[in-house]
């Protein structure tokens, strides 16, 4: 069964639905194509208040919205009401400003007059992950839907009723039939998605491989796409970094979501100098965490997504540690039912092991000494992935000179990579192209078109 709700915190079967068929699907597609012919005229004062009203409503309902977060895919319960909260704010934050980003933009031409107007694509396509089920979902819908486009999603198999309350929520801010669209479908009909006319451009947020699978088949129909893949931030510790609140910072940025963040901090990078003092604070830190029920706000090491995640992880650290690594904590599953892993930290981990070039999605922790600064933007930059990365100092101005030698699209000083509305998002490299977020996301899928007026006479 493709989409299915299990508990990952007792392996329990909550609800399983099945896919659309084809038919259903075709039907879909015609209400969005449908839809979007309207939707395109409506001004942004009347798309405002639809969007509005979503956020609205996520903000009067946060436990509503969380729960099957919390049930669905193990998040801890206070961070899927933050989730929530946050997918409000990005809503809301469209609603309020999209009508200024796509203002028409004057040029000013050596002769006549030009304008960049910017219209809507059409009917978009979404691909999404499970890790932020709303929080992914707000930040291509509300940004599109303020530029008139309208989308359709195809959310991960496990979240399958946070995906249905998001389409619920559009229906009952006042969104018409066919303006948010959420499909059960499988990776065969995703395709078949891509290729259909009436998808204009496609996003997806999720693994390398299923971007290169999903913009290779984008490219291949000539539909432009974004993709927000995967990650393995750099998390650089330099020696006059404040110790404490670094050690504070790395446990947030590695267990936030129980590791399983894109951007999270997954390459701990350590001038020598301080490097055992930072590793033993660590360790402590790490340790002192509490396992147990995610809705139990006590709780603060949840289950991984889905027993599938948790048992591709601990065989990408045996690997690990099979290549070579030291296993420096953790590494095995808790002892209880569930799909809870201990905190794990490696180290060692030489460029011929393949986990040198991979992504941990969950709480392991890479550890590298380094002798010094360069040493330390050497190793962030010898990655595949350019998505996030974060460097701690006392120096603000020394940590902007490092901030701007690594090859990501996001660099942080003394502060794990994250995420707001008003800041881009998105990476270079594996870490794919485009961006979400802020003034640049709802750029993504409009049309700039220029408008020229040159009242001249054409040349003899
Ligand atoms: P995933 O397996 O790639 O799944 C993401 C989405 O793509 C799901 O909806 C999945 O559907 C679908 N999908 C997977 N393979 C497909 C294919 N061949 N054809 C069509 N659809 C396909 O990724 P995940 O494990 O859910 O998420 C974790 C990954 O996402 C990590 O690599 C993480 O770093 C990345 N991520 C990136 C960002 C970012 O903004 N850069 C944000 C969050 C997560 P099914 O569930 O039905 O397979």
């Amino acid at each position: 069964m493709a989409y299915q709700s299990v508990n990952p915190y007792d392996g329990k079967i909550l609800k399983t639905f099945e896919e659309l068929s084809d038919k259903q699907l075709e039907t879909a597609l015609a209400t969005a194509a449908t839809c979007f012919e309207t939707w395109r005229h409506t001004t942004f004062t009347q798309r405002a208040a639809v969007v509005a009203k979503a956020a609205a409503i996520m903000r009067e309902r946060v436990d509503e919205f969380a729960r099957p977060v919390t049930l669905e895919m193990g998040k801890l319960i206070d961070k899927a009401r933050g989730e929530v909260a946050l997918s409000a704010d990005i809503i809301d934050y469209y609603a309020k400003n999209a009508e200024r980003f796509l203002a028409p933009e004057q040029l000013k031409p050596s002769s006549g007059e030009a304008v960049v107007e910017s219209s809507p694509f059409g009917v978009l396509f979404g691909v999404e992950p499970w890790n932020f089920p709303y929080y992914q979902l707000a930040r291509f819908a509300a940004p599109n839907l303020m530029a008139g486009n309208v989308v359709m999603v195809k959310h991960a198999g496990c979240v399958p009723q946070c995906a249905i309350a998001f389409e619920k929520l559009w229906l009952e801010a006042g969104a018409p039939v066919g303006a948010y669209t959420n499909l059960l479908i499988s990776h065969d009909q995703v395709d078949r998605v891509i290729d259909d006319p009436r998808i204009k451009g496609v996003a997806l947020t999720g693994s390398v491989e299923a971007g290169k699978s999903v913009a290779g088949r984008a490219g291949k129909n000539l539909k432009k796409s974004t993709m927000e893949l995967g990650g393995s931030d750099a998390f650089i510790v330099l020696e006059d970094a404040e110790l404490d609140k670094t050690v504070q910072w790395a446990l947030w940025g590695k267990m936030n979501n129980t590791g399983q963040c894109c951007v999270a901090a997954k390459r701990f990078i350590v001038v020598e100098e301080i490097a055992d003092r930072f590793l033993d604070k660590f360790q402590t830190a790490l340790a002192g965490l509490k396992p147990g029920d995610p809705m139990d706000e006590a709780t603060t090491l949840g289950p991984l997504s889905t027993e599938a995640a948790l048992l591709q992880l601990l065989g990408q650290v045996e690997g690990a540690v099979g290549k070579g690594a030291t296993l420096v904590m953790g590494g095995k599953r808790l002892n209880r039912p569930g799909a809870f892993m201990q905190a794990t930290i490696l180290a060692d981990i030489k460029p011929d092991n393949p986990a040198f070039r991979e992504e941990f999605f969950g709480p392991v922790a890479l550890f590298f000494r380094v002798k010094n600064e360069d040493e330390a933007v050497a190793l962030a930059n010898d990655s595949n992935f350019g998505l996030g990365g974060s460097v701690f100092t006392k120096d603000i101005a020394r940590g902007k000179r490092v901030a701007s030698r690594v090859d990501t699209g996001m660099m942080f000083v003394n502060h794990p990579t994250w995420t707001r509305p008003d800041l881009p998002f998105g990476g270079i490299k594996d870490s794919g192209y485009g961006r979400e977020l802020s003034s640049m996301g709802i750029q993504e899928f409009v049309n700039k078109k220029l408008v020229c007026v040159e009242s001249i006479d054409a040349p003899a």
